[in-house]
């Protein structure tokens, strides 16, 4: 019998879900915009109501769907399949999303995980990660993570939240708050979101930029318009791309010489970016590292679709074992 996995992949911004037959092939996809303002009863259901649509849509028998697996950008308790707590999606916390999914769907095998492992277990199998025994995924996006995957095995720590070191703290109690909870986090400094809180901050006290004009108003400012601004010239876009091009140095040399792990596997949105980002990031880390040995920053390779093939491959068993 043909067997099916669901992939879902929730993002601070958009929840995205393949559908998978046992080639592994993507043989349906849907994606809708995360509503930060559902709460997690409202938010899991819509997930399970686009799960049985898609369900149907495929024609699939619910005793040939082997399971969902879904990655979610939270600190959660891996084992009780928890979240505690989501930064960019501050309403889904201290909620038994996998309990609740999988009586949603009537017993349906649900696995939970954070999103940027799941996304670091596709890098590792088919993206860029391929040959390094030791890697680092680190989404440069909405929000900042590094997953770490040790001889093939996603490593999570003792309750599940190993590798969100985006909230590790650079500037005790000064900058942002973030949805952690904390001022001065890495993410608070330079995250997608967190840039753009800073952008408007500074438009706030009297700045000028062409970004709100490019953006086509103030509350559209996005990493897009700064990367267009920056393109030209834009003294505010330049201050902004500057203070991500720092602290991402900053956060890679820590995790480098924390973790001696020397493949970091870069995806995310911000990466669209290019070189422009990435060349100074790495001009910013080399200023620390004083050693000659190869430290690797390696684009992602598995595309829009990452973080729906590493939540199918929690079906699969890549989430049994641990490093
Ligand atoms: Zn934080």
């Amino acid at each position: 019998m043909e067997r099916f996995v669901i992939g879902i992949d929730v993002g601070g911004t958009k929840t995205a879900y393949g559908v998978l037959d046992s080639r592994k092939n993507i043989i349906r996809s849907l994606t809708h915009p995360s509503d930060a303002g559902s709460s997690p009863e409202e938010f899991f259901g819509q997930i399970a109501g686009n799960v049985k649509k898609l369900i149907a849509a495929c024609g699939i028998e619910k005793e040939a769907l082997l399971g969902v697996g879904v990655g979610v950008p939270s600190f959660i308790l891996y084992e009780e399949g928890y979240i505690i707590k989501t930064s960019n999606l501050v309403r889904i916390k201290e909620f038994p999303a996998r309990s609740y999914l999988s009586r949603k769907l009537g017993g349906v095998p649900v696995i939970l995980d954070n999103d940027s492992r799941a996304a670091a277990i596709a890098e590792y199998r088919y993206g860029a990660g391929r040959g390094f025994d030791l890697m680092f995924y680190c989404p440069m996006s909405t929000g900042i993570s590094s997953a770490l995957i040790i001889k093939g095995k996603p490593f999570r720590g003792t309750y599940g939240w190993a590798g969100e070191s985006g909230h590790m703290i650079a500037t005790p109690g000064e900058g942002l708050e973030c949805g952690c909870g904390n001022r001065g986090c890495y993410m608070s400094w330079c995250s997608g979101s967190m840039i753009v809180k800073h952008i408007k901050q500074w438009i706030a006290a009297g700045e000028k930029t062409g970004m709100i004009d490019i953006a086509g108003g103030i509350d559209n400012i996005d990493s897009i318009a700064l990367e267009k601004a920056f393109d030209a010239g834009d003294p505010l876009a330049i201050r902004a791309f500057n203070q991500m091009v720092r602290w991402f140095g900053v956060w890679f040399f820590n995790l480098y010489v924390s973790w001696n792990v020397n493949c970091f596997v870069i995806g995310g949105g911000l990466v669209k970016m290019g070189e422009k980002l990435l060349g100074p990031i790495r001009s910013a880390f080399d200023r620390y590292n004083h050693d000659e040995r190869p430290v690797y920053f390696k684009t992602a390779e598995c595309g829009e679709d990452c973080g729906v093939l590493g939540a199918a491959e929690l079906v699969y068993g890549a989430g049994e074992g641990e490093a």
